[in-house]
């Protein structure tokens, strides 16, 4: 099976004094989509164009299958790559129709290209528009075409630059669903980057996360959630409690001593990452501490607690989910832990 295999890719920009991508190594087979999660210059579009054949690299190596997209001894041109390119502002021509728009990359001329690039904005839900400019659709629609373009050209791989973030909530959630079934259908090897967290839970077969140009970790969306590689990405995945502490003979010793967890497995760092949902309130003494609750708040079906406990963390809270109402704020509660997902990692903030 072909895939796509980057394998220590550096680029600094002339202007810049920084890599703009350091070091990057990674691989994406047919049939998967890695979603390359990051904050604003973090290096996203640059790791895209590289790939793309729209820079040109200083160190390492592209390779698609048997085909070496980039070296210190080749430069394989963009148009030879046969990648599918969807960009954050579509970029559709604006004089040409749908269909000349979608068939416009397809090779064999004629009625099969037409018929294709029908075929393919039917797919994408356009198939009654062919004869539509993009001015005349809306952002979601127009990024339909760009997607049924990119898919039409048969690449072998799919590249595309934070899709949806041009697109309101409604519009990005049905295009986002119909993405991912869109794309598990064609079996292409597919690089998404973004810097929206749910795009690459909900897209990812595996993420990476970038920063300052540098790939921090790869896995599956679950697993980056739940044993983060540094705090960095743990705060980056969502709401996470951080105990600052250390860890000697299996347990971990808040800084203040005033928990110790028991660990399963080998653990090192300085730091004790908890989400929301591995915590829950019980009566004063029970837990492993006391403290007050501060705040409740109803979001996305649960209930968000806010723990007053003057704890080895920054804020001297704790954030807890709950899918009851059953407590009251202003009174004294225990917290305990109620799973085995925690991680330890290290931070430079104990
Ligand atoms: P992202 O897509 O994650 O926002 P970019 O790849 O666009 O990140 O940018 C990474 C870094 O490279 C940023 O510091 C950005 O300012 C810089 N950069 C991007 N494009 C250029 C360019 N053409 N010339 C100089 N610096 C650039
Ligand atoms: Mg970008």
């Amino acid at each position: 099976m072909k895939s796509l295999e980057v394998k220590a890719i550096s680029k600094k920009y002339k202007a810049s004094n920084n890599e703009a991508v350091q070091n990057v190594s990674l691989s994406v087979s047919a049939g998967e989509v890695l979603v390359v999660v990051g904050e604003s210059g973090s290096g996203k579009t640059t790791l895209l164009r590289l790939i793309a054949g729209l820079e040109y690299p200083d160190a390492g190596e592209i390779h698609f299958g048997e085909k070496v997209f980039s070296s210190n001894m080749v430069f394989m041109p963009t148009e030879q790559r046969n990648v599918g390119l969807v960009f954050q502002d579509y970029a559709l021509f604006p004089h040409f129709d749908l269909m000349q728009n979608v068939a416009f990359g397809i090779k064999p001329k004629g009625k099969e290209r037409t018929s294709r690039a029908k075929q393919y904005l039917e797919m994408v839900g356009l198939g009654s528009s062919t004869e539509k400019y993009p001015h005349e659709l809306s952002g979601g629609e127009k990024q339909r075409v760009a997607l049924a373009r990119a898919l039409a050209s048969n690449p072998d791989l799919i590249l595309m630059d934070e899709p949806f973030s041009n697109l309101d909530t409604t519009n990005k959630v049905r295009l986002r669903d119909d993405v991912r079934s869109l794309l598990k259908d064609e079996n292409k090897a597919v690089i998404l980057v973004t810097h929206d967290i749910e795009d690459a839970m909900i897209l990812g077969d595996r993420v990476a996360v970038m920063s300052n140009g540098a790939i921090l970790q790869v896995g599956n969306p679950e697993d980056v959630y739940f044993s983060p590689v540094s705090s960095y990405v743990a705060e980056l995945f969502g709401a996470v409690n951080l105990i600052h502490g250390s860890v000697s003979n299996g347990q971990f010793v808040s800084n203040d001593e005033k928990i110790s967890v028991s660990l399963s497995g080998d653990n090192s760092g300085n730091t004790l990452c908890l989400r929301p949902e591995c915590l829950e309130l019980c009566p004063p003494g029970q837990g492993l501490a006391d403290g007050v609750l501060e705040q409740s708040q109803f979001v996305e079906g649960n209930y968000r607690l806010t723990l007053k406990w003057e704890g080895s963390t920054a804020r001297n809270e704790l954030t807890i989910r709950s899918t009851s109402n059953d407590w009251q704020v202003g009174k004294k509660y225990g917290w305990r832990i109620v799973t085995n997902k925690l991680s330890i990692v290290d931070s430079d903030e104990p």
